[in-house]
Formats: structure tokens, C-alpha cells, sequence
């Protein structure tokens, strides 16, 4: 099928959870099989129509109207092989559908934040999940990928039949072909030991401090990050929330609930917790340690690396309080050598600093919110490492330099000399090249 804009579906199709700068391609196909991948692939060459893939529209892009648009939705099969504890995920997977079938089999996948989240996506952009300082990358997983290359051919990559082509797409994400299916390693997690942590206003700088102190000294198996949230005053928002301004300290322990307890008590003495989910948990309920929004909805994020987190640079974060602001701790697994080398970069950032702007309108113009983002990551710079994520680039702020950044200076030359090879035409015109 080829859906162009008279088309009826032409609008439901492009949809993905972020509203706020969809995509406005010629042709969308919507693929069911790996053939109709090669055949869209094709078409595009023929018609030297640049090529983007959308599976949930979790990372959109920047935009530019035109081409073909592949859409991955309906390729969604999960195939789990518990003896070699993996998972076969199909290209428009959602997370929460590895981790139901994992859980079958007492595994689980190294699944980010929120569980609508695309599997295959996350995995090639690096992938900083829930247990990511005990287990590392989502990507540091990837066992074989399957690839539609801009030739129109579908390949079977492993890190031994072709280590460069598997390096280049384990971090490089859409650059260099689409991506079917990928096989995943899995890690024996059944339950663990999470939840969420919230102050009110008046606690918020003690917990951001505290998070902060508590975070130098911890177990790989602890992966926690804090969020402070300005709750409009709505009546959508929970009571406890609502006009607000909110910590949010979220816990994922790989260990002993009791042990996992103890580690949390210095957070506890904080002070009274408007809200207190943490305790032991199945994996299939990890969704509610982030609670993150499950509706679509149109939002400008931002970020920085950083190595430390001095007070100064605490107040700094403090200060911006028009934003939804985040910080993920990062190191332990995060920074070792990977049996499989892949193009992930900036290992050795310790935090994760993000900036979000919820609730835009579509098309809502995000030059000022550039700017006053900027302001706030600038004031970072003395701590910060210069680098990014890729998976936290969407929209207007993947910028072609901010996805260079996604990468240490020798593996972008690196990426851009395989990109010159594997699509020499530039017919995936996503990062990094
Ligand atoms: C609420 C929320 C929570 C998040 N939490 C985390 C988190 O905890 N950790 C983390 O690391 N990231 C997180 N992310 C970022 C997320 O991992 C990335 O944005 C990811 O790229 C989204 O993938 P998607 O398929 O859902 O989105 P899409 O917008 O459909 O895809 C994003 C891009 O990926 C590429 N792509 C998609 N499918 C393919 C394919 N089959 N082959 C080749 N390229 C493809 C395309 O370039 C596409 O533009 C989060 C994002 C949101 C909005």
C-alpha cells in the first residue's frame, strides 16, 4: 500500500506521540513485512526520494516535508529464546511488549523510562534504561541485526559477519538502512526493588541536593534519576500535584529489597513524601517508577552531559523553573568496554542533565524555548562534557552538530566514511552524517 496526501489514512498513519512538527512526506508506505521494506526502499532510490522510518514517533526528527515515509507499526512480533536468554523484536515493537514476553521466562529487557517507547529505535540510539549502571547500553545487547541497506537488499549483521556495518548501526540508529528486526540479549531480572520518591516545593532543593550528595558514593545495581516537575495548576494533574512545583527521585535497584531499602533510607530523611511508591516490584510494573506520559502530546527537550555535580551547578538547575528538568545518573556498566564494540558514545559522562518543555501546541514555534534552554545549559558548561545522546535529540534540537556531539571525534569519522559506503546517495537522511 501507498498512501499519499489525498490519501484518507493519510494523516492517521504519520501520527506519533509527538504532535508537535509531524511529518509531511509525499508517499507514507506502511510496511507489514521485511519485503515491503525492500520494495519502499526501492521505490525511494528510484524516485531519489529521501527515506525516514517512524514506528511510534516517540524521537521525532527534524522535518523537512517530502520523501517517503516508511512506517513500522504493524511489524510488531516479539519471539523470546529462553535458553540463550534473547529476544527477537520485530522494527515497530514497543517495549511493553518485550517485557510481557520476557517475563515469561523470568528475563528482562534493558527497557528505558516508558514502556510505549520503540524497542528497535532505543536499541540502536544507544538505550540508557532502568538498570542501565548495572547492565549497561540497551545497544551493548544487540546480538544480530536485520537490515533493509540503501541498495534495496535485507542483510543479516552480527558483530562477526560484518563488525563494521554492526558497529556503525549499534549508535548510528536510522543512518544506514532500516532496520526489520533485531535479536537482544536479556538479563534475569524477575523483580526488583523501585518506585518514586516526591517532595513538595518546599522539600524540592534539599531532595535535588541530597539525590545529588547520595549519588557519589552507590552500588552499580542502584539506577536512579530525579525530576523536578512544575505541575500546572489543571484538574487533570493528580491532587497531591496539582500547581505544584515537585521532586521526583525514582528508584530502580538490582538486588535485595532489603539492601535496596537501606540504600534508600538517607532519601526518605528528607522528609515527608507527598506520594512514596517505592518497594519491590515485578519488572512488568517498572513503568511506574518514571510514570512517564502515555498520551501524545507535543514537547521541546534539551540536555547536557556532565561529569559532576557541584552545588553551583545544582543551583543552576534549580533556577530553571519554567522547565520540566531531569537528571539521570549515568557510570558503573555504562562506562566499561562492551564485548561487541558499537559507535555509543560519551561513556564516560557521570549525569545526564535534560531540560523538557511539555504541553506545545502543533507547530508551535520553539525559537524562544531555544534560547532560554540554551541559557540554562550554557551556565552548565564548566561541569559539562560537551557531548549528547542521541535517543534525547528530537525535533528542532537535532540539530546536524548536535547529533555530532552523540559521538567521540574518531568514531564520527569513522561513521561518516561507512556512511559514504552503505549510502552513498544519502538516501536515509537521519543522523549522524
Ligand atoms: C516519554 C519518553 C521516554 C523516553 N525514555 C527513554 C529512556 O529511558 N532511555 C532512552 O535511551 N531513551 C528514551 N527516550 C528516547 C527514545 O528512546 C528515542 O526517542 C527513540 O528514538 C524513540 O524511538 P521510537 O521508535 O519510539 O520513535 P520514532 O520517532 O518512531 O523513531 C525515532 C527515530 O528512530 C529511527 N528509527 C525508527 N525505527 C527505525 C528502524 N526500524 N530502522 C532504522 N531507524 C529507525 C528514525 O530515525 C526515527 O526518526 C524516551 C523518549 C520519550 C518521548
Amino acid at each position: 500500500m501507498l498512501l499519499d496526501k489525498t490519501h484518507p489514512d493519510y494523516d492517521g498513519e504519520r501520527a506519533g506521540f509527538q504532535l508537535l512538527d509531524p511529518y509531511e512526506p509525499d508517499l507514507i508506505v506502511p510496511a507489514g513485512t521485511p519485503h515491503d521494506v525492500r520494495l519502499a526502499v526501492a521505490r525511494a532510490a528510484d524516485a531519489g526520494l529521501p527515506v525516514a522510518v517512524q514506528a511510534t514517533g516517540h524521537g521525532l526528527p527534524r522535518t523537512t516535508p517530502g520523501g517517503l515515509l516508511i512506517t513500522t507499526g504493524r511489524m510488531n512480533g516479539v519471539t523470546v529464546d529462553p535458553a540463550t536468554a534473547t529476544a527477537r523484536i520485530e522494527a515497530g515493537t514497543r517495549w511493553e511488549q518485550v517485557i510481557e514476553a520476557a517475563a515469561r521466562h523470568r528475563l528482562a529487557p534493558l527497557s528505558g523510562s516508558s514502556p510505549a517507547v520503540g524497542a528497535v529505535s532505543y536499541t540502536l540510539g544507544g538505550g540508557i534504561g532502568l538498570l542501565a549502571r548495572r547492565h549497561g547500553y540497551a545497544a551493548d545487547q544487540v546480538r544480530a541485526i536485520d537490515v533493509v541497506t540503501a541498495d534495496a537488499r535485507s542483510r543479516h549483521v552480527t558483530p562477526e559477519s560484518d563488525p563494521d556495518l554492526y558497529w556503525a548501526l549499534a549508535g548510528g540508529r536510522g543512518s544506514f538502512g532500516v532496520v526489520t528486526a533485531l535479536e537482544i540479549g536479556l538479563v534475569p531480572v524477575e523483580r526488583l526493588f523501585g518506585g518514586g520518591l516526591y517532595f513538595d516545593t518546599g522539600l524540592v532543593a534539599d531532595a535535588l541536593r541530597t539525590w545529588a550528595d547520595w549519588t557519589a558514593a552507590l552500588p552499580e545495581e542502584m539506577t536512579s534519576s530525579i525530576a523536578i516537575i512544575p505541575f500546572p495548576d489543571r484538574p487533570q494533574v493528580p491532587a497531591p500535584f496539582r500547581g505544584r512545583r515537585v521532586a521526583h527521585i525514582r528508584i530502580a535497584y538490582a538486588g535485595e529489597p532489603e539492601e535496596g531499602a537501606t540504600l534508600v533510607r538517607p532519601l526518605r530523611a528528607i522528609g515527608p513524601r507527598l506520594v512514596d511508591t517505592v518497594a519491590e516490584m515485578p519488572y512488568t510494573a517498572s513503568d511506574t517508577i518514571h510514570n512517564d506520559p502515555t498520551h501524545p502530546a507535543g514537547y521541546f527537550a534539551t540536555h547536557s552531559l556532565l561529569r559532576e555535580l557541584p552545588p553551583a551547578s545544582l543551583d543552576v538547575l534549580l533556577g530553571a523553573d519554567d522547565s520540566v528538568v531531569e537528571l539521570r545518573h549515568l557510570g558503573g556498566a555504562l562506562s566499561k568496554p562492551q564485548s561487541h564494540p558499537n559507535s555509543v558514545g560519551n561513556r564516560d559522562a557521570l549525569y545526564f542533565a535534560g531540560l523538557l518543555t511539555p504541553g506545545l501546541a502543533p507547530g508551535t514555534d520553539t525559537r524562544p524555548l531555544r534560547l532560554a534552554h540554551d541559557q540554562v545549559r550554557r551556565a552548565l558548561t564548566p561541569w559539562a562534557t560537551g557531548g549528547r545522546v542521541l535517543n534525547f535529540l528530537y525535533g528542532e534540537n537535532a540539530t546536524p552538530e548536535e547529533v555530532r556531539r552523540a559521538y567521540e571525534p574518531a568514531d564520527l569519522e569513522r561513521l561518516i566514511t561507512l556512511k559514504a559506503q552503505w549510502d552513498p546517495t544519502h538516501l536515509f537522511r537521519a543522523q549522524p552524517a
